[in-house]
C-alpha cells in the first residue's frame, strides 16, 4: 500500500499514519521528496482498512498494490483454468458455442432446439427455465418443470445443459437434475448471498457481468464463488449499459483481453444481448473469438418468431450453422478451433 501525503504534512501527522500501519502488522517506509511524503506500507495490506488511513489528517491519497481480488487473479494463479463441463473443455484450445432458446418453452420446442444445436455442431445447451424479466407481467419462465423439459431434450443428445438461477430455493432443484452449468444472470451479478451458495457447490457456474459493473466489480464477484470452494467460474460479457440506442448494450471487446490479463477463469461473450438483434449476431461473435473469447453463448430458436422472450435477437437453426462454419475460419485465424 502506498500513502500520498498532502503537501504541507506535519511530521506529527507522518507520524500517526506510521503507528496506525503499523498496528495493522505493516512495517512503514517514508521518503521524503522535495514535493510530498510517500509512505510504503510493507507487508500484507489487507490487514490494513483504506479508509481508516484515507482519514487521517494530512493523508492525500492511499493506492493499494495488490488486488482486491485473490483466488480469481492471474498474478496468483498463472495458467488458465479450464473448466470441466460434464467431459467439455471449456478455457483450452476449443472454442465452445453455447446454443439455444432464450427460454424455455415447450417440450416440442427444446426438442427442436436440441435437435438445431447438435446439427450446428455445437457441444453444449442454453435455455431459462427462471426467467428475469423486466415487467413482472412478462413470461417468467416455466420454473423446475422447465428444468425437467430441457433435460429431457438435452438428454436424448447427451449435450450438458446451461440454465439461470435466480435464487437459492431454487438451488436443490437445479442439484437434483443435475443441471451442469448453473448460469447466474446479470442481474444478479451483487447478489452476494446467492455468489456466495453457488460458491458451496461444484458445479461449473457462469457469471454474467453487470448492467454496469466495473471489471473490477465483476472480478469481486466472481471472487466470491472461489472463496466458498468453487473454482470452475467463467465469466461472460453481455454488453453493457451506454447512451447508445441504435442496439441493445454496447458489447465491451476491450473487456477480453483486460480480462485474460486479469484472470486466469475462461471469458466467453453473449453477442445475443449485447447487440439485442439476430443480425448482429454473427458480426459480434467473430468479434469476441478474434479478441481471445473462450466461447460464446448464442440464442437459437427454432422458430424465432414465436419465441416467448428476446424473438428479435434469435438466429434459426440454420443461421446457427452457417455462424459455426463461419467462427471456425476465425477460430483458426487466432490459434484455435471449433
Ligand atoms: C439470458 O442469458 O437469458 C439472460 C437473461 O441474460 P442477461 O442476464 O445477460 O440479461
Ligand atoms: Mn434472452
Amino acid at each position: 500500500m502506498i500513502i500520498i501525503m498532502g503537501p504541507h504534512v506535519s511530521e506529527d501527522e507522518i507520524k500517526a499514519v506510521e503507528k496506525k500501519v503499523e498496528e495493522s502488522g505493516l512495517t512503514t517506509n517514508v521518503s521524503r521528496g522535495t514535493e510530498r511524503t510517500i509512505i510504503g506500507a510493507i507487508g500484507d495490506e489487507r490487514q490494513v482498512q483504506k479508509e481508516a488511513i484515507e482519514a487521517l489528517p494530512g493523508v492525500a491519497d492511499v493506492i493499494r498494490v495488490v488486488k482486491p481480488y485473490k483466488i480469481v487473479a492471474r498474478e496468483w494463479h498463472e495458467a488458465d483454468t479450464i473448466v470441466d463441463i460434464a467431459g467439455i473443455p471449456l478455457g483450452g484450445k476449443t472454442v465452445q458455442i453455447i446454443g439455444g432458446p432464450c427460454s424455455v418453452e415447450t417440450q416440442e420446442q427444446m426438442d427442436a432446439a436440441a435437435e438445431g444445436v447438435v446439427a450446428a455442431g455445437c457441444r453444449l445447451m442454453r435455455g431459462g427455465a427462471f426467467k428475469p424479466r423486466t415487467s413482472p407481467y412478462s413470461f417468467q419462465g416455466k420454473g423446475v418443470e422447465g428444468l425437467d423439459i430441457f433435460k429431457n431434450a438435452a438428454d436424448k443428445h447427451k449435450l450438458p445443459i446451461v440454465t439461470e438461477l435466480m435464487d437459492v430455493r431454487a438451488l436443490d432443484s437445479f442439484l437434483e437434475r443435475g443441471v451442469d452449468v448453473i448460469q447466474i444472470g446479470t442481474r444478479n451479478m451483487q447478489n452476494f448471498d446467492l455468489l456466495k451458495e453457488v460458491g458451496r457447490v461444484h458445479v461449473p457456474v457462469i457469471l454474467k457481468r453487470g448492467l454496469s459493473a466495473t471489471i473490477s466489480e465483476w472480478l469481486m464477484s466472481a471472487e466470491y464463488i472461489a472463496a466458498g470452494g468453487n473454482h470452475n467460474i467463467i465469466l461472460c460479457e453481455r454488453g453493457v449499459r451506454s447512451f447508445e440506442k441504435a442496439y441493445r448494450n454496447m458489447l465491451d471487446v476491450t473487456a477480453i483481453p483486460v480480462l485474460k490479463k486479469e484472470t486466469h477463469l475462461p471469458v466467453i461473450v453473449d453477442p445475443s444481448h449485447a447487440g439485442g438483434k439476430a443480425w448482429l449476431v454473427p458480426t459480434l461473435s467473430k468479434a469476441a473469438i478474434a479478441a481471445g473469447a473462450d466461447g460464446l453463448l448464442v440464442e437459437m430458436h427454432p422458430k424465432p418468431c414465436d419465441a416467448w422472450c428476446d424473438a428479435d435477437q434469435a438466429l434459426n437453426p440454420d443461421e446457427l450453422k452457417v455462424l459455426m462454419g463461419e467462427l471456425e475460419a476465425v477460430a483458426k485465424a487466432v490459434g484455435r478451433d471449433i
